[in-house]
């Protein structure tokens, strides 16, 4: 099935700017709220919302074989479960709708007026029914920082980080859109010299920067998927923010890893973009010493070159760019992660959601969350407006951004964000 769409000569008669994450050859997959109060499956080309189910009543994917109802579904679970193939016949049609010279959508109003929206007429809803997340812990950088800070420097990583992608099993229910806004936690923290645990809202509130792919059904119980065939079962990405709170995670971790530090919000962006879209963006890893075991061995190009940011903005301040990153820097990659999680034989199913862990660079500026920024408080950040950051305060918004740009072609995720709010008295 060859990927038409991602032709990047091709120009929409759509009006985007140049420096649009949404150009004709992104055709990101999501689920909004129309005006009238709809809720649909969508893709998006510049600031126009596409309305997919729509699209498809009016009979614009005629020969192509899809369910009736598949994308008038408050989640896209159904349709990434129809499994590649699909996805690359409705990516390449959506983008042969919309190609410059196709007159049969652009000059008839009247299914326009029905199926297009501007971005402010419409309100971004979860793409997908997460029924599992997984949260990895994949890039060295960032797993030797935590180790250092957690524990000891001489030994920052485990025996095991070498060998294996670590991860644990994180909570789905609290899987949000960017836009909503996060509740500072409370919990128990480590206790003082009294031995007895503090209690109260957190006061280490962090973000870590992370990518989470989303995969379609890849095997039975009992089966176990081979690292060629990994990528085939990963439908797209976007970008998340594993909200974590530091005092609470230090208390809780030993002996079975993040629990309530990490299970009150994550944060994603609404749009997810292929991994047939970032295509072109492929790259080597970093250099794996000692080799993984043959099970995860697999060829060159395996990551993707992703552009990373992340800003703060305290209320009514201006935005402070505090890291830069990419996603080219994961030690282990999307298919090792995927391959190594059913080599058990656990099953993946259409809408999980596994996160990439902290995506840190090599460079201090690089670093995906504040513990990293701030060396653990030691080196507090400065903000535009002057005042002085080691964690996350209340009412700042955290801004995170990515994209692909090569050649002049640029695919990104659009924003993801969410405030802060005071915990609750
Ligand atoms: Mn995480």
């Amino acid at each position: 099935m060859p990927l038409t769409a991602n032709d990047p000569s091709k120009k929409t008669w759509l009006e985007t700017s140049t420096n649009t994450d949404f150009p004709i050859q992104n055709i990101p997959f999501g689920v909004f709220l129309t005006r009238d109060d709809i809720i649909t499956i969508g893709t998006r080309i510049g600031d126009f919302a596409i309305d997919l189910g729509a699209l498809h009543q009016l009979g614009y994917f005629n020969g192509i074989d899809l369910t009736d109802d598949l994308f008038m579904q408050d989640s896209l679970n159904d349709f990434i479960a129809d499994g590649r193939k699909t996805w690359r016949l409705v990516r390449n049609r959506v983008s042969d709708i919309f190609l410059e010279g196709n007159s049969n959508l652009r000059d008839n109003q009247e299914h326009r007026n029905i199926v297009l929206f501007t971005m402010d007429e419409i309100e971004m809803q979860l793409p997908v029914d997460v029924g599992d997340y997984t949260d990895f812990y994949a890039s060295k950088e960032h797993a030797t920082n935590v180790g250092s800070l957690f524990r000891d420097p001489e030994n920052a990583l485990l025996p095991n980080w070498l060998h294996i992608p670590i991860g644990y099993h994180g909570r789905s229910s609290s899987i949000i859109p960017s836009g909503t806004p996060v509740r500072r936690p409370i919990g128990q923290s480590k206790p003082g010299d009294d031995g007895v645990p503090g209690f109260g809202p957190s006061k280490l509130v962090d973000f870590e920067l992370e990518m989470a792919f989303i995969t379609t059904d890849a095997n039975h119980l009992g089966q176990s998927v081979s690292i060629d065939e990994a990528e085939d079962y990963i439908f797209g990405l976007v970008l998340f923010n594993d909200w974590s709170a530091r005092d609470i995670q230090a208390w809780e971790y030993v002996p079975l890893g993040p629990f309530l530090g990490k299970s009150f919000a994550s944060t994603i962006s609404p749009w997810i973009v292929t991994l047939d879209a970032l295509e072109p963006f492929r790259t080597n890893g970093p250099l794996q010493d000692p080799e993984p075991l043959p099970y995860l061995h697999h060829g060159d190009n395996k990551n993707f070159d992703i552009k990373l940011q992340v800003g703060i903005q305290p209320e009514n301040e201006e935005e402070t760019v505090v890291a830069n990153s990419n996603f080219k820097y994961m030690y282990w990659s999307m298919a090792q992660q995927l391959t190594h999680h059913t080599v058990n034989g656990c099953n993946v199913r259409s809408g999980d959601m596994m996160g990439s862990g902290t995506i840190s660079g090599p460079t201090k500026d690089s670093y995906g969350s504040m513990l990293e920024l701030s060396w653990k408080g030691q080196n507090p950040i400065t903000l535009k407006d002057g005042t002085l950051r080691k964690f996350i305060n209340d009412n700042d918004t955290v801004i995170m951004r990515a994209y692909s740009e090569k050649d002049g072609l640029r695919i990104g995720f659009g924003n993801c964000v969410g405030k802060v709010l005071p915990a609750n008295k």
